[in-house]
């Protein structure tokens, strides 16, 4: 608070627009104070004032006074910062005492949290920076709790429901299925083979979750329990992101059902009308016993006879309610979610809170970890001649190029026009193909059959070929303007070498040795584990933009922070799966405030808690 001096002059306070105050009254200032070296003296940029009147005298004893950042409706219009700061504090003081608990007593004490009024009063005033940070874990807490409620209620209720018990000797269909294989299982593989067998034979509806980094050999895992579901005489459903996944997966898939005489078929946006009318036919009457496709699957028209099992891949392209939606499509399938993208354990408690974690933590032995390097312009020749030799020992390469906005047709102007010159200029003498994502699926999908069938050296593509694609003779991945991926994106992209026995390659290409970018592209270079890359990838992009737009609306949170509060969440779930599991109905008195909560806050959600 400054009182306005009628002759305040240079040297004392200067005020640039002296004609806004009334001489000889009292304001309040808001603004950024900084050290003035011209002056010798102190300046202050002034963002907002007000007048002082003697009610502020009350907010005045706190050592600290918030000011309010204005957003949403709130505009400077209708209100400016300090008038709100006043407006608030009148509210705190007179309403503060209805500030009702979200909590029980019992949580509160036992994880040392604040009461929730305490919490909020000192969010808005505290007295000290401690007390900052110790009622903001209050209210991380509770923000987290009540996310966890609703995972461990969700989980509570699908183990009431009793899903299908497959029998089927696991030991028996255990070994036929090794033997055909051409491979011998990693341990990890079996690990989560066993887990997924025994949810299956439980009589508890399966809803677990397959995490493993590219290449550790999901697929296999996926098609051993599909293989179980159809030998108990149950239809299995394969559902993929995108339609160029669906028809890559069912090339993989169907060779291996072919082995054991179980029909499988693919079930496509692109499918002639008569076609698609018996494949649904032959779903209907349960010929057809696998069935791979996108989310179109779910749609009224596909009617299956017996679905046993959902299996989704790539599960973090469809969002949280997707998922949901897709569970009541059979008469309570078991379902097993795949995820190639490692997802930091935080933000996998949030989005899969409900869903139990199967970890393929191993990549078969025979892999050697892909060699990865920064390179800029002046290496491009020594590169191509690198790419040259690789395709020379018999090898094959991909080239990719970023989508810079999928809005406009850039993308395709440095995939496209690069793909020209590479063919004309530089490897006049080899086979290129090219994909990206304007093309038909179909047509990306012949080129990419074709370059697995090795009638293409080089592939040159845009990021359709993120996941999915296994062409184990590949063994280089350039990736052009590296710069302007996610570094999760750019692991992903990596996986589609190294699937093979060769030692294989990674280049990503950048601008500019000592900028930021490649600084953090530096990382690449240094891990193979997805883990880590993903862990980095979301301290510097956040928890949404990781997921990407989709599910961003699920994991904003107003006050937790999953890359600070891993402790916190760890604690709040642990909390909340205690009540689900002492009392899922909420109806003990000691729990009546976290009922009053709920009830009011997740109204959408109160059929879990199922109140008779
Ligand atoms: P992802 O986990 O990325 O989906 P895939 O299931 O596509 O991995 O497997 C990657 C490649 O590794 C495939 O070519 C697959 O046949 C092969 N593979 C899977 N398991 C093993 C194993 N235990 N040993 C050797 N190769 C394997
Ligand atoms: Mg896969």
């Amino acid at each position: 608070m400054v009182q306005v001096k009628s002759n305040a002059s240079y040297g004392e306070i200067f005020f640039y627009r002296e004609k806004q105050f009334i001489p000889e009254s009292k304001y309040l200032f808001w603004g950024k104070v900084s050290s003035d070296y011209y002056n010798s003296g102190i300046k202050f940029d002034l963002r907002d004032h007000k007048k002082y009147d003697e009610e502020d005298d009350e907010m005045l004893k706190y050592p600290f006074i918030p000011v309010y950042i204005l957003s949403g409706e709130l505009k400077r219009k209708w209100v400016k910062p300090l008038q709100l700061t006043k407006i608030i504090f009148s509210a705190l003081r007179r309403y503060s005492q209805n500030i009702s608990e979200v909590l029980s007593e019992e949580i509160i004490n036992s994880y040392g949290l604040l009461s929730h009024k305490t919490a909020v009063l000192r969010t808005h005033y505290p007295k000290n920076f401690s007390d900052i940070e110790t009622s903001r874990q209050t209210l991380a807490f509770e923000e987290l709790f009540y996310l966890q409620l609703i995972c461990a209620l969700r989980k509570k209720s699908t183990s009431f429901e009793s899903g299908i018990s497959f029998k089927s000797p696991s030991e028996e269909l255990f070994s036929l299925f090794s033997r055909n294989l051409s491979f011998e299982l990693t341990n990890a593989q079996k690990k989560v083979i066993k887990e997924i067998s025994s949810d299956m034979e439980s009589s508890r509806i399966m809803n677990r979750l397959l995490q493993g980094d590219v290449g550790s050999g999901k697929t296999v895992v996926a098609i051993y329990a599909m293989l179980k579901a159809v030998l108990n005489g149950y239809q299995a459903a394969f559902m993929c992101p995108t339609e160029i996944l669906a028809e890559q997966h069912y090339q993989t898939l169907k060779k291996y059902f072919d082995k054991f005489d179980v029909k499988s078929a693919i079930l496509t946006g692109g499918q002639k009308k008569k076609l698609r009318e018996s494949i649904l036919d032959e779903i209907k009457c349960g010929k057809i016993q696998v069935i791979v496709g996108t989310h179109a699957l779910f749609q009224e028209t596909v009617v299956f006879k017996e679905l046993g099992l959902v299996v989704i891949d790539e599960q973090h392209k469809f969002g949280v309610m997707q998922r949901a939606k897709l569970r009541g499509k059979g008469k309570n399938p078991d379902v097993l979610v795949m995820t190639a993208t490692p997802i930091p354990r935080t933000l996998a408690l949030t989005v899969y809170g409900d869903l139990d974690v199967s970890i393929i933590d191993e990549l078969p032995s025979d892999r050697k970890p892909v060699r990865t390097g920064l390179r800029y312009e002046k290496d491009r020749i020594k590169l191509y001649e690198f790419i040259r030799e690789e395709i020379r020992k018999g090898r094959q390469a991909y080239i990719v190029y970023p989508i810079i906005d999928e809005s406009e047709n850039t993308d395709l102007k440095s995939a496209v026009r690069n793909y020209e010159i590479l063919k004309k200029d530089i490897f006049p003498d080899l086979r290129l193909g090219l994909v990206h994502g304007r093309m038909f699926w179909y047509e990306i999908d012949d080129t990419i059959e074709a370059f697995r069938k090795h009638e293409i050296d080089i592939l040159v593509a845009t990021t359709v070929i993120e996941v999915g694609i296994d062409v184990p003779n590949a063994t280089v991945m350039v990736i052009e303007e590296a710069q302007r991926f996610g570094l999760s994106q750019l692991h992903q992209l990596r996986g589609r070498v190294g699937r093979g026995g060769e030692q294989s390659y990674c280049v990503l290409m950048t601008d500019n040795p000592n900028s930021i970018a490649s600084e953090r592209l530096k990382i690449m270079t240094e891990t193979n584990d997805g883990f880590t890359i993903a862990e980095e990838d979301m301290k510097l992009r956040g928890p949404g933009e990781f997921f990407g737009t989709k599910q961003s609306g699920e994991l904003k949170f107003t006050v937790a922070d999953l890359i600070k509060d891993k402790r916190i969440l760890d604690k709040a779930r642990e909390a909340a799966f205690r009540i689900a599991e002492d009392d899922p109905q909420l109806r003990k008195v000691s729990n009546s405030a976290i009922r009053n909560f709920f009830s009011l806050n997740y109204s959408e959600s109160m059929n879990l808690i199922k109140i008779a």
